[in-house]
């Protein structure tokens, strides 16, 4: 990392350290841009930072902290972060759904075993899983090639269309627009698939019911099974610490404690940024902003700057659901009845698909749900680097709404002062324990973050909102952030939008970083063509 003094100007300013603007950076220093990265607070990382945030000896990841998508992701695989002393660990199994009657279906990276564990629930749901399976392995890379690439994704889409076949093609659209409930029941038989696939759809902000929930859970169901739900050893920090240790390497810069305030834009071009503090940062070729799109139009560019279309689009911007978490130091592992959950890195805490359902509904109506859906990770599980021996760690997070109309369990203000974070941690505690009978009594601390916590840390998170605005079709794909192309090109030339907020969305895979950085090559390839042009004639 590098010091104030360090900081002149450079081809590229990157506003936000996160995960996609260190890959933005890392990206744009291999093309042998100049690159610094200004970060707000005093650490990199964003949402993919870990730390001893419960007690002194015991890691926990403060947001995300197992990354399916980052293990199929050529925004991140290119970047060889293993050379960089990044290594991933995996959880005996992938995913458990445990249940109070004693079921547990569980999603393993042998497919054998997920195939037995459905067919206990459903007999032929094990192979009617291998044949969806096989569906994926089919289609990926081109699959995802298409769904992480910028809009539009012509080189990708092209092949997934050869390898579909033009007779298939409306099939499968279908397909990826079914609703999560009605592809349980159009394909299993059972419960546990069910279970699998909406729990894993509503890892997002989706509702069993909404269309394109189907193909989240297809999509983190399948990736689980192939790839698994891999974790960084040392906790999510070592993603970070290898973007910085590999940016650093070719010499870009990192440069914490530095927030933004504006971006400055001359002649309608953006030309550098000026820090909180006044100071000045020349950007000779691009700004990328690693900033959600809200933040980056409305504060640090400034509506008076934008078309006015511009502005009546991004003040209907979506956001996701908001996010409470819990963050546990346990003396043991979690003692989960079904012993199937004891051996899954995550686990999906809720009796199943109607539950779901009632959940969303909650949500939609502004109640804090009263039998919230958990998405547990026991990380600590197989990597023994982040606590004493014989010792655990543990998270859940759960969505919450984002304006507070009540509560269904009656008994929060939605103040999310001291009261409500203790009660509603304490409901969370609650079905953990229906689950596994002496978690309680395991518990060493906790540390909990309500959706203000997760602002305070973060100045880039909006009330803890997990993918950067909704995940839902209206905001997908040419929609996002707002109705365009779906590129991370914006209205200023020169500033390039490559957080979360931008196509392809949340979660660890890098995606949203290389766009942008492709995309500031691309204008400043056509930018010097054309002075060169000029200059001729
Ligand atoms: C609770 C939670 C759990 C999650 N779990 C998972 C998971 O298990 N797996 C997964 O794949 N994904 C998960 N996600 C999603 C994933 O972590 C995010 O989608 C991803 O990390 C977003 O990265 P980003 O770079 O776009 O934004 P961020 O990580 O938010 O980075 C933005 C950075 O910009 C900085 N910043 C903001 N404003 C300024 C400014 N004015 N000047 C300078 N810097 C600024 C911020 O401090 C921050 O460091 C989770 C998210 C949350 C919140």
């Amino acid at each position: 990392m590098t010091s104030p003094g360090d900081m002149a100007d450079a081809d590229a300013v990157v506003i936000g350290a996160g995960s996609n603007g260190l890959v933005a950076a890392n990206h744009l220093a291999d093309r042998g841009w100049n690159v610094i990265v200004l970060e707000a607070t005093s650490w990199p990382g964003g949402a993919v930072r870990s730390s001893e945030l419960v007690e002194p000896g015991f890691v926990a990841d403060h947001c995300s902290a197992f990354y399916p998508l980052a293990a199929g992701s050529r925004a991140l695989l290119d970047l060889r972060l293993e050379d960089h002393g990044l290594r991933w660990v995996h959880s005996p199994q992938v995913l458990a759904h445990p249940h109070a009657d004693g079921t547990c279906p569980v999603l393993s990276r042998d497919l054998d075993t997920t195939a037995t564990s459905l067919d206990m629930l459903g007999p032929g749901d094990g192979d009617a899983w291998r044949a969806l399976y096989q569906r994926w392995v089919d289609l990926e890379p081109h699959l995802l090639d298409t769904f992480l690439a910028p809009m539009p994704p012509v080189r990708g889409a092209s092949q997934l269309v050869r390898r579909i076949g033009p007779k298939e093609l409306a099939r499968f659209a279908r397909f990826c627009l079914l609703p999560v409930r009605r592809m349980g029941e159009e394909e299993f038989v059972g419960d546990g698939a069910k279970r699998l696939l909406a729990g894993a759809a509503l890892h997002a902000d989706m509702s069993p019911e909404a269309a394109l929930s189907g193909f989240l859970g297809w999509l983190l169901c399948s990736l689980g099974q192939g790839v698994g739900f891999p974790v960084p050893e040392g906790g999510a920090q070592s993603v970070t610490s290898a973007l910085v240790r590999r940016l650093d390497a070719i010499g870009g810069r990192v440069l914490c404690d530095s927030a933004v305030g504006r971006v400055v834009v001359e002649r309608g071009r953006a030309v550098g940024v000026e820090l909180a503090d006044g100071s000045p940062v020349r950007a000779r070729r691009a700004v990328v902003a690693d900033v959600n799109a809200p933040m980056l139009y409305l504060e640090l560019v400034g509506a008076d700057l934008l078309p006015p279309k511009v502005v009546a689009d991004i003040r209907r911007f979506h956001w996701d659901d908001a996010t409470f978490k819990v963050d546990w130091t346990l003396d043991g592992p979690i003692p989960w009845s079904a012993s199937e959950a004891r051996m899954a890195g995550t686990v999906h805490v809720t009796e199943g698909v109607d539950a779901l359902t009632v959940t969303a509904s909650e949500l939609a109506r502004g109640l804090v749900p009263r039998d919230p859906f958990l998405l547990v990770g026991q990380q600590s599980m197989t990597d023994p680097t982040r606590q004493p021996a014989g010792k655990e760690t543990a998270w859940a997070y759960t969505h919450v709404p984002r304006r507070i109309r009540g509560d269904a369990g009656c008994e929060l203000t939605g103040d999310w002062g001291k009261d409500d974070v203790a009660r509603f941690a304490s409901r969370m505690e609650t079905k953990i324990e229906a689950l596994a009978p002496g978690f309680r009594s395991l518990v060493r601390g906790r540390y909990v973050q309500s959706p203000l916590g997760f602002q305070a840390e973060n100045p880039n998170s909006d009330l803890g909102a997990i993918s950067g605005g909704t995940s839902q079709l209206h905001q997908q794909l040419v929609f996002r952030p707002i109705p365009g192309l779906g590129r991370a090109d914006t209205p200023i030339k020169g500033l390039f939008l490559g957080s979360s907020s931008a196509h392809p969305g949340g979660g660890l895979h890098g995606a949203a970083g290389r766009n942008a950085a492709q995309a500031a090559v691309a204008a400043d390839r056509r930018a010097t063509v054309i002075s060169r042009v000029r200059r001729r004639t």
